[in-house]
């Protein structure tokens, strides 16, 4: 297997960052779902959130370098694909890895867009019709990216982090972005915050880290999903420095909602939520 090769190297810019979405894999609405957000979701466009999703680039020019961390069902809402220069997949989830279908003949009919994953996913993507058909058809290219590898990314560094994730893959991947003055970190969909993350979230000056829950009783079969409560994380978090950002939020999580207690007590205590259209210069 090889390392991965990233072409693009330090032009000098500093790089920015975009949030494209901030929900969990199912988005909001959510299919089936009757709750007040979803349902105020499904009658007000403006009420509709995107699948967790982060843009790299250089500019907002036509033709600036861009990669993509999460190719999520909302893909074609999210970017403008003319120029896509690589795509990185962190695991085999909905809203990790079905965007790549888009890149496919049925959808832009790409020409070798590299795609960043570790064995799992390029294991995932082999097995797997309609997705082998995108590295037969070589609408993607895989290119290995695996624990420590890091890689120069327009004047910044993107280095991969796995950790422990239940469900479809062994582990999943996250992402300490450094820029010339700031690093950031992006774990967007994880089980539990393990020691290891922990320390990336101290190490980073911005980290936006899975906040799909806000406590253990949101829903019934949270033990089959569980991921980090919120309200959990912050207390855990309280004393670390770094500027937080909470994303793949659940569309049953009250911080969706902009004038809820638990939104209010989360930013009273210096938390965010990663609003879409939000940017980092890094
Ligand atoms: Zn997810
Ligand atoms: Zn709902």
């Amino acid at each position: 297997m090889m390392r991965a090769d990233f072409g693009i190297t330090g032009k000098g810019y500093s790089m920015k960052i975009e949030v494209l979405g901030n929900v969990q894999d199912g988005g909001v609405p959510h299919l089936g779902c009757g709750c007040k957000t979803c349902e105020e979701a499904r009658e007000k466009p403006r009420k509709r959130r995107y699948s967790t999703s982060l843009l790299l680039k250089e500019d907002d020019e036509d033709d600036a370098v861009r990669y993509l961390i999460d190719a999520t069902p909302d893909i074609r809402f999210q970017i403008n694909a003319t120029y896509l220069d690589g795509v990185f997949v962190p695991h085999s989830e909905l809203g990790h890895i079905t965007g790549l279908l888009y890149l496919g003949h049925e959808g832009i009919d790409a020409s070798k867009i590299n795609v960043y994953c570790n064995e799992p996913v390029e294991n995932f993507l082999m097995k797997n019709d309609p997705f082998r058909y995108l590295v037969d058809r070589e609408n993607i290219e895989i290119q290995s990216f695996e624990e420590g590898d890091s890689c120069d990314v327009q004047g910044g560094e993107v280095e991969v982090r796995e950790i422990p994730h239940s469900h479809i893959s062994r582990n999943t991947a996250s992402y300490m972005i450094k820029g010339e003055n700031k690093k950031l970190y992006y774990l967007g969909d994880i089980n539990e915050f393990n020691d290891d993350a922990i320390e990336s979230i101290e190490e980073a000056d911005i980290a936006i880290i899975d906040g799909t829950f806000w406590s253990r009783d949101e829903i019934d079969r949270f033990d089959e999903v569980p991921h980090p409560p919120i309200q959990e994380s912050m207390e855990a978090m309280e004393n670390i420095d770094t500027k937080i950002y909470f994303t793949h939020i659940n569309h049953t999580n009250p911080v969706l909602e902009e004038n809820s207690e638990e939104r209010k007590e989360l930013e009273e205590k210096g938390f965010h939520i990663a609003e879409k259209g939000l940017e980092f210069q890094l």
